[in-house]
């Protein structure tokens, strides 16, 4: 029953759920699978962009901020569940915060690995999302984050470990997001056509450091119908995200014509799958307690 399918997202910010997996996490609302985000910092170092919240002011209170926009963009987006894992943003890659007590980037894996098994062990996802091993592009949470992941989903079926931490639970399937050259490829294109700067003012997409290769995508989500919302679950990281974002700068019938995919690589699956595939929950058996 659908009912029984659970999804669980690993991201790093507040933010990262949206811009990466946004129309997924909508159109599992749609079909009636629960889902729960597990954001693993406060995000307090981040830039602010909106022209309404001046750095003096709104630095003090940009956790709780974050927290509120998270909460606001995951009900548009219809998550069942919000939590986070408590701990503070490390700041970008070779900056001095990366050294701070409490970021992500200096946790004791140990307990952040128990924090999240705690989470699997209790919500019983068969499938989890989170990133590649450089988290994406780099940034130090998002590295910390595929970490703790990749160690949580496999201690979480092993009830020698963090006993304390719930009934063992055997994740099915994990993801990774992904962000195809193709895509991004097509993006400059049609920026360069109209005149405007090409994605992250980079020229040539082979240059960025976060896109995927083609070869490794397994899965692409039709999202068409889940577009507006993850427009307006955009709109709702306002310190984060401006009105000049790519899938906010044209209008929303472009964005649903050539945003209207997400892409995922599927690294894990314990049973052999059958790729390329549309649906994360493409050859998945009823909920199984299977532990070794
Ligand atoms: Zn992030």
């Amino acid at each position: 029953m659908a009912e029984e399918l659970r999804l669980m997202s690993v991201h790093a910010h507040a933010d990262d759920e949206t811009i990466t997996m946004g129309g997924l996490l909508a159109s599992c609302a749609d079909r009636g699978i629960l889902t729960c985000n597990v954001c693993c910092t406060d995000g307090k170092l981040a830039t602010i962009v909106a022209a309404d919240m001046p750095e003096e002011t709104t630095r003090p209170h940009l956790a709780e901020i974050r927290q509120q926009e998270l909460r606001a963009a995951c009900e548009i987006l219809g998550v069942t569940e919000v939590h986070f894992l408590g701990y503070g943003d490390s700041g970008m890659w070779g900056e001095d915060t990366n050294q701070l007590p409490d970021g992500f980037w200096k946790a004791d894996i140990d307990e952040a690995v128990g924090r999240l098994v705690t989470h699997i062990r209790r919500f019983q996802p068969q499938v989890v999302v989170t990133y590649d091993g450089v988290g994406g592009y780099g940034h130090p949470d998002h590295i910390q984050t595929h970490r703790v992941t990749m160690l949580a989903v496999e201690a979480a079926h092993q009830k020698a470990l963090y006993p304390q931490a719930g009934e063992p639970w055997r994740v099915q399937k994990l993801y990774y997001t992904a962000l195809p050259l193709s895509f991004l490829k097509k993006a400059s294109e049609m920026a360069q056509a109209a005149g405007m700067d090409p994605p992250f003012g980079i020229e040539n997409p082979e240059d960025l450091p976060f896109v995927t290769p083609d070869a490794w995508v397994t899965t692409t989500v039709d999202i068409r119908a889940g577009v507006p919302r993850k427009r307006a679950a955009l709109v709702a990281h306002h310190s984060q995200i401006a009105p000049d974002w790519p899938m906010l700068a044209v209008p929303e019938e472009v964005t649903i014509e050539h945003f209207g995919t997400e892409a995922f690589q599927l690294v894990i699956s314990r049973t052999p799958p059958s790729l390329p595939e549309t649906d994360v929950f493409a050859g998945i058996e009823a909920p199984t307690a299977l532990t070794v």
